[in-house]
């Protein structure tokens, strides 16, 4: 079904990039490209998530310049509130700070970090009951796209996060599609696998919340300005999680305007 009237989202994820002076830079460059042929909000979220300790400094850099860039965390503890976690950040200390955004369940935490479900869960239940957006990351290995379980594996990701949601925290909820084989290595899942994918997705939201035509699924994966416009012709796919692309000011802005082209 389509979803034509969800303004699109799209994210950079800066992951374990870049030193402040180039996250500085970075930030200047599209200030200066919305300053200069502006993206609107009506057309599309953009947001970033910066490594932790630049969170503020960038989000002081767009609050001055008036821009309607949103400052994304990369992570948040799965502990609640204030307390002896040595090097933790809570959703609350985010909150504290103006960082209403968060990711949850990127690939490379679950893979590298040890978030496993009940992490993911925690850390959901948390950021949701703080007040926090979230933009919640799932996708299959090619291993299990390979043995036929990719649908199985993602619903099975919705599953968890339905778990978690209070109905009325549905609409605090981006969704992001990313195929794991896909993420860095610049092979991106052909737009019609994607649509699939994303069809599904909200075929399986439907049956959870009555946001699911309000949901916005992004697309993540190797996107960048050439497959932008491909991508985001498809009626189910609301957006893009970019990665490396979106560690250069052109690319990123020639994707955001990718997908606020479609909102005209
Ligand atoms: P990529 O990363 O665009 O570099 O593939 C996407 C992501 O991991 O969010």
């Amino acid at each position: 079904m389509s979803s034509s009237t969800i303004t699109p989202w799209v994210v950079g994820n800066w992951k374990m990039n870049p030193m402040q002076a180039n996250s500085q830079q970075l930030i200047q460059d599209l200030n200066q490209y919305l300053q200069q042929t502006p993206i609107t909000e009506q057309q599309c979220h953009i947001g970033v998530a910066p490594i932790s300790i630049a969170l503020l400094s960038v989000q002081k850099l767009i609050n001055d310049a008036d821009s309607p860039i949103k400052v994304v965390a990369q992570d948040l503890s799965q502990m609640a509130a204030t307390g002896a976690y040595t090097g933790e950040v809570s959703a609350e200390l985010l909150k504290d700070s103006h960082i209403d955004y968060v990711l949850i369940g990127h690939s490379e935490r679950r893979e590298l970090f040890g978030d496993d479900v009940q992490k993911i869960k925690a850390k959901l239940a948390n950021a949701l009951n703080a007040g926090l957006h979230v933009i919640y990351c799932v996708g299959e290995s090619l291993e299990q796209r390979e043995a036929g379980q990719a649908e199985q594996v993602v619903l099975q990701q919705i599953c968890d996060l339905a778990a978690v949601v209070k109905v009325e925290q549905w609409h605090n909820i981006v969704i992001a599609y990313e195929p794991i084989w896909a993420i860095g290595t610049g092979k991106t899942a052909s737009p019609q696998d994607a649509q699939t994918m994303h069809a599904k997705i909200r075929e399986g939201l439907t049956q959870i919340t009555a946001q699911a035509q309000h949901t916005a699924i992004l697309y993540g994966g190797s996107v960048k300005p050439e497959n932008a416009v491909e991508l985001a012709a498809c009626p189910d796919i609301n957006g893009a999680l970019v990665g490396g692309a979106s560690l250069n000011a052109e690319s990123f802005y020639k994707i955001a305007q990718a997908f606020a082209q479609t909102e005209e």
